[in-house]
């Protein structure tokens, strides 16, 4: 693998459900011919409203949901064509991390139990060597030893969020997939995590893919920005320019709403109103006309291409948008 080559990258993949309904099952196209890539080291914020896709996409990109189409390659390699070790290769160095940390951890065994999992079914089974690994890690996520031989009622949600990551740190990632790790906790456990974030990926180059709803924690940690909706990649920017001129409506109007929050002020005027439509029956042409404050005539009809901005090209990449505003650029 050279410099260059991404840690992961998913090219043009769909991830469908089917849902139960009366007699028949639908499908449910919850990731949409979605491509993007995760450099070494680069954390990548996902953001949308639920229901979106972004948690069917951090699932599928561990491999916890399989790819209706399209294809998943780690460090270089398509998954699809992986033999049983190399696919435990692409388990072990992507971990997930959940916004319920409960999820990770049983309740009725030791942290120290819990810790002990996933070293055992890396071979790492000696006592020693369990021990030193386990130490060195909560020293990571900057938790005191005495922690180890609690249970996870005894924990803080805070402190069981870093319990969870130091597990997934045990394996050695070279990618963490959080998927809204930040949303149970208080604010200043949220500033913890994400100090440690940030100090994980310095000293150890782990990419992130932060499955975010809060565009001020994106805005302190993100590199690039990448906007779902409907389970499409709307606009795909690097977090400085997103944060300067987010280019798609829909961008706009969670930025908005967003900075309407921050400073406890309501917004200037409604940009983003009612629900999303639901994915069973997605609108024709633009997926986001029924909601578009600036839609036009074609908006219904065809389906805007991808369009990369103009002069849109810094170190972190290029600024994309499917919006047909931009087509004539
Ligand atoms: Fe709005 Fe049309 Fe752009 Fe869709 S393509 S976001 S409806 S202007």
């Amino acid at each position: 693998m050279n410099q260059a080559t991404p840690i992961l990258e998913v090219r043009d993949l769909s991830v469908q459900h089917t849902v139960a309904g009366g007699t028949s099952h639908e499908h449910l196209e919850a990731v949409r011919q979605l491509s993007l890539s995760v450099a070494a080291g680069e954390i990548i914020a996902v953001v949308g409203e639920s229901g979106c896709g972004k948690s069917s996409l951090a699932r599928a990109m561990v491999g916890l949901l399989p790819a209706s189409s399209g294809e998943i390659y780690f460090r270089g390699a398509a998954v699809s064509g992986m033999d049983a070790r190399a696919r435990k290769d692409w388990r072990r160095d992507t971990q997930l991390l959940f916004q319920d940390p409960h999820s990770a951890l049983s309740p009725r065994r030791r942290i120290v139990q819990s810790l002990a999992e996933p070293l055992e079914m890396l071979g790492v089974k000696a006592d020693g060597e369990q021990q030193q690994r386990i130490l060195s890690a909560i020293a990571e996520v900057n938790l005191p030893i005495d922690i180890l031989q609690r249970y996870p009622h005894q924990l803080s949600g805070g402190q069981k969020q870093r319990i969870a990551l130091a597990r997934a740190l045990l394996c050695q990632p070279r990618l963490i997939i959080a998927d809204e790790p930040l949303s149970a906790l208080d604010v200043s456990e949220q500033a913890r995590l994400l100090s440690l974030f940030i100090e994980l990926r310095k000293e150890k180059q782990i990419a992130f893919v932060l499955i975010a709803h809060d565009l001020a924690v994106v805005q302190q940690l993100a590199d690039r920005v990448a906007v779902m909706y409907l389970g499409r990649l709307i606009e795909l920017a690097p977090a400085d320019s997103f944060f300067q001129s987010a280019a798609h409506p829909y961008s706009q109007a969670l930025l908005q709403a967003s900075q309407s929050n921050w400073h406890n002020t309501p917004a200037n005027e409604p940009v983003l109103t009612g629900e999303p439509p639901s994915a069973l029956t997605p609108p024709s042409g633009c997926v986001f006309h029924t909601r578009c404050a600036q839609v036009m005539d074609l908006c219904n009809r065809v389906v805007p291409e991808q369009q990369v901005l103009n002069q849109s090209e810094t170190a972190r990449g290029l600024h994309q948008v499917q919006c047909h505003l931009y087509s004539s650029q």
